[in-house]
């Protein structure tokens, strides 16, 4: 059965992603596009497009040129979407990169993703200068007058994000321009963004819910985007009051730091809060409604396909909290059993799949990853959902191997291989085990070579990751279980204990 949006689809228009979220900034150019939230520096949607135009021309000066893939590495600030539209606008691909991980693992990010050159803000520019690739910086952009690329839409790519996908280790996610132009119409059919909202962005902007659902479709709208580089709730707080924000996006953590904040700030400007990204607990939800004084209600997607499920506006104080929202428009879903793809019977759960002009073109460089994700069309999404007779999706559980800290990925096969190259580890499995603030942590089930301590091994982990990748505990077995193919079985691996669990 083929599950579909209760809006009709919305027209794709022909348009790059910039020329798209761009397209009104003359007529609003005085109006204030990306504030930064801590400083209040801001830079209004004139000033957007005209450096946008200036940093594109001087991108192709200095050699950038269709189909180069540039990497952008930044926490949240208005310079953020200066230099991610000045590099589609060149023609090339803007990959996103989190300013947070290590020089090896920018490394590795911008090697998968074909990156030449990478865009850094000044605070990232060590980390991206030790992996040896030539970097530019953000506060320093090129200027230049030269004519621009017009590239198609529906061919070319205009972002790549990171994502493990339901297994295995990072990939690179290829969007094309329609594909992410798509996204956006799509979800503003559902959320009604006008130019006196204003938008409260702690959602990193290399993340696809930041991206694609807080600052483009904050700019395509003519709204103000504030930018807020770390999340802490009372400053979280103080931004939404001083701002006036009218819609806050969240994640299951910032949810619950508000919830036991303590605070009752007045925020009569505050309408909507959207969260998604990972399960959100009900009763830190109706505790944390009690702070923003507004209703909080559920959206969900990954980064394989943008944004695929609403609480739309019309339906938002009213809607079931505990649901992830509705299909946006132009979006279809089947419930199968995993494994099989065949099409669960009505009303029972199965694994989401889904298919839209949303979804990704591919992972580059890994077709056979990506035909394991989307052969037939339909993009595995490895999440066990519901759906309701009012068409509102429940996630039930996480059926794919991803561990989520804060809403972040980490990919247990990649945790795996750092611990197998210790000189005392002969075997490793990771899974997530449930975490009160984090929602989940790493743990990691190691089988020895010679003696070790479980705190040194977590160090030793620590020392080359990024810190929210961290194995946060673990616990020394005589074996990993492994299926016949040799298959880590991970849903034998409980917090609790794995040799109780593991064949003998
Ligand atoms: P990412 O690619 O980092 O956006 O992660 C996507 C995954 O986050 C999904 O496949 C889900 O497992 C999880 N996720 C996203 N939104 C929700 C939500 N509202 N509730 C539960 N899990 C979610």
């Amino acid at each position: 059965m083929i599950f579909r949006s209760p809006l009709p689809p919305v027209p794709i228009p022909d348009r790059t992603l910039t020329e798209h979220v761009l397209a009104g900034a003359a007529a609003r150019a005085d109006r204030p596009a990306v504030v930064d939230g801590l400083t209040g520096d801001l830079i209004t949607y004139g000033e957007l497009a005209r450096r946008v135009e200036l940093a594109a021309a001087g991108l192709v000066r200095l050699g950038v040129r269709s189909g180069d893939v540039v990497a952008l590495v930044s926490h949240n600030q208005p310079l953020f979407a200066v230099a991610l539209h000045a590099i589609t606008a060149a023609g090339a691909t803007v990959a996103l990169v989190n300013p947070a991980l290590t020089p090896a693992e920018i490394g590795h990010l911008l090697t998968i993703s074909r990156a030449t050159v990478a865009i850094c803000s000044r605070q990232s520019a060590g980390a991206v200068r030790a992996t040896g690739f030539p970097v530019l910086p953000l506060e320093d952009l090129p200027d230049g007058r030269a004519p621009l690329p017009r590239r198609d839409p529906a061919t070319t790519a205009a972002a790549i994000l990171f994502s493990s996908g339901t297994t295995g280790v990072t990939k690179a996610v290829r969007h094309t321009h329609r594909g992410l132009v798509a996204n956006l119409e799509q979800t503003r059919a559902g959320w009604r963004l006008t130019e006196h909202d204003v938008l409260a962005a702690v959602l990193p902007f290399f993340h696809v819910f930041g991206f694609s659902i807080v600052l483009n479709s904050g700019l395509l709208a003519g709204a103000t985007v504030v930018a807020m580089p770390r999340f802490d709730a009372t400053g979280y707080l103080g931004l939404l009051r001083r701002h006036g924000v009218t819609r806050a996006y969240l994640v299951p953590p910032m949810v619950a730091a508000l919830a036991s904040s303590g605070e009752t700030p007045d925020l009569p400007a505050l309408r909507y809060a959207v969260c998604g990204a990972a399960p959100l607990d009900d009763e830190q939800r109706a505790r944390a409604e009690l702070v923003l004084g507004c209703p909080i209600r559920q959206g969900y997607g990954l980064t394989e396909a943008g944004g695929t499920h609403q609480t739309f506006d019309d339906d938002f104080a009213a809607g079931d909290a505990r649901a992830v929202g509705t299909l946006s428009p132009g979006t279809e879903a089947r419930l199968v059993e995993p494994g099989t793809r065949i099409d669960v019977a009505p009303g029972r759960p199965g694994e989401l799949l889904i298919r839209g002009p949303q979804v990704m073109a591919g992972y580059v460089g890994e077709d056979e990853a990506t035909a394991a994700a989307l052969g037939d069309g339909w993009l595995s999404t490895g999440d066990l959902m519901s759906v309701d007779e009012a068409g509102r999706f429940h996630v039930l559980d996480r059926i794919k191997e991803m561990i989520k800290y804060k809403g972040y990925q980490v990919a247990p096969a990649e945790l795996e291989a750092l611990l197998r190259t210790h000189e005392l580890v002969a075997d490793a499995a990771v899974v997530g085990v449930p975490d009160a603030v984090a929602g989940e942590v790493p743990k990691a089930f190691v089988v020895l070579s010679g003696p070790l301590d479980a705190d040194e091994l977590i160090s030793w982990v620590a020392a080359r990751i990024a810190p929210y990748k961290k194995v946060r505990a673990v616990e020394f077995v005589t074996h990993v279980p492994r299926s016949v193919s040799g298959k880590i079985l991970r849903r034998l691996l409980s917090g609790e204990s794995a040799c109780a669990a593991g064949p003998s």
